[in-house]
């Protein structure tokens, strides 16, 4: 681990200092969950009523001020009728996702929120928007850049706004990464490194290519990515390199890798190396500059996101649910037609480089370019 010195040019005092001001800012700036609003709250249908719509999503839409859980898309109607009873909303707002064409009779709803396996993100984004529905869709956006520019066709041609649900846009530990990548407290971010883990135990879609569209790297890997664009400024990387990792259960991942390590390259140098397994632990992002360093530790989680620098902790307020504050933004950005900063040419960009990082894995590592 490289070792910087502990008075680099900020002081711990002068450092926290900006750190507090700098998180007193971001406290304001997020929109306040809870509070009671004089202004329309629109409605959204959560599309796929798995996991994370169950312990996340139904329970952040609870929480926010802009939007309001009015409706779900599903294949089981007996689940249907269980959300409408805790969410107080009208059977007749219960739809199939066969039926997801009559969205566009029903006024109640104005955003759909998809949260399908990856490979049904693509068909239910372009039904969300055919029946002219503004979207939010679950990461990965599709399994491939084509489908990613389908999604993004249907959703101009029907004039609708597209957000991808990457939540750690809006957890403030990311505010702070990024406005350190912007202000150069402490120079450039020049060495990035991490990854995100765990053990897949049970069978399950994730495993499978033709729902996942591939492994870890679909499902964990995209969140270095991400946090390694962050800290490069908003950059995606000019090339990558990786390799697949040896499979320890070969017969648990048939058709998807059980881990990849990659490395990004970015313009001017700077370079990221970074792990996803479904058969590990790991949790983790850190990124070093010429004057000090700063490293998430756990990096992804839904809550306890927490962050060390050179100079010590980052002590950081943060909201109840950053899946919360995302949909709200989103909320707030269609109702005042303002643009979402987590849009779907982010997705779109993040499926250029995992494809990338597949391809250079299935080259022997070597060196592919990004064309974003
Ligand atoms: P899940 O398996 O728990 O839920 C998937 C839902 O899709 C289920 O309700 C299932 O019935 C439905 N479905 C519809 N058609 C299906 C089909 N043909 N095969 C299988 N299921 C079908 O999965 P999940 O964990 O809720 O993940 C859903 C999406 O949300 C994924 O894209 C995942 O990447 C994303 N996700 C995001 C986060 C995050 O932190 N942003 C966290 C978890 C999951």
């Amino acid at each position: 681990m490289k070792n910087f010195p502990s008075a680099a040019a900020v002081s711990r005092r002068e450092f926290l200092g900006r750190i507090s001001a700098a998180t007193a800012l971001l406290t304001l700036a997020q929109p306040a969950v809870g509070q009671s609003s004089t202004l329309r709250k629109l409605g959204v249908a959560l599309c796929g009523l798995g996991n994370y719509a169950r312990g996340q999503l139904g329970p952040a839409l609870k929480l926010t001020q802009n939007c309001e859980l009015r409706g779900v898309v599903t294949g089981s109607p007996e689940k249907g009728g269980a959300w409408a009873e805790e969410y107080g909303f009208p059977a007749k707002n219960i739809y199939h996702y066969d039926t997801m064409a009559r969205l566009a009779e029903n006024f109640d709803i104005d955003i759909v929120y998809v949260v399908t396996p990856n490979a049904l993100h693509a068909q239910h984004v372009i039904a969300a928007a055919r029946a002219k529905k503004h979207v939010i869709c679950e990461k990965p956006m599709a399994v491939s850049v084509v489908e990613c520019d389908a999604m993004l066709a249907a959703c101009r041609v029907n004039n609708v706004k597209l957000s991808i649900g990457y939540r750690l846009q809006f957890e403030p530990h990311y505010d702070e990464l990024k406005r350190l990548a912007r202000e150069f407290d402490w120079g450039v971010f020049t060495r990035m490194s991490g990854g995100f883990s765990f053990v897949m135990k049970e069978p399950q879609w994730r495993a499978e290519r033709k729902l996942a569209g591939g492994g870890p790297l679909m499902d964990l890997g995209i969140y270095p990515v991400q946090a390694a664009c962050m800290a490069a400024g908003g950059a995606a990387p000019v090339a990558v390199m990786a390799s697949e990792l040896p499979k320890q259960r070969p017969e648990f991942f048939r058709d998807v890798e059980e881990g990849i390590k990659w490395t990004m390259e970015f313009a001017g140098g700077a370079r990221g190396d970074f792990a996803t397994s479904y058969n590990d632990v790991l949790n983790k992002f850190r990124a070093e500059a010429a004057k000090g360093w700063i490293e998430l530790n756990p990096a992804y989680s839904y809550t306890g996101v927490q962050a060390v620098t050179h100079a010590g902790p980052l002590i950081i307020v943060v909201p109840p649910s950053q899946q919360a504050v995302q949909t709200d933004d989103f909320a707030r950005c269609v109702r005042d037609d303002q643009p979402t900063r987590v849009p779907g040419e982010m997705g779109r960009r993040d499926m250029m480089i995992i494809e990338a990082i597949y391809a250079s894995a299935a080259q022997g590592g070597k060196r592919v370019e990004v064309a974003v």
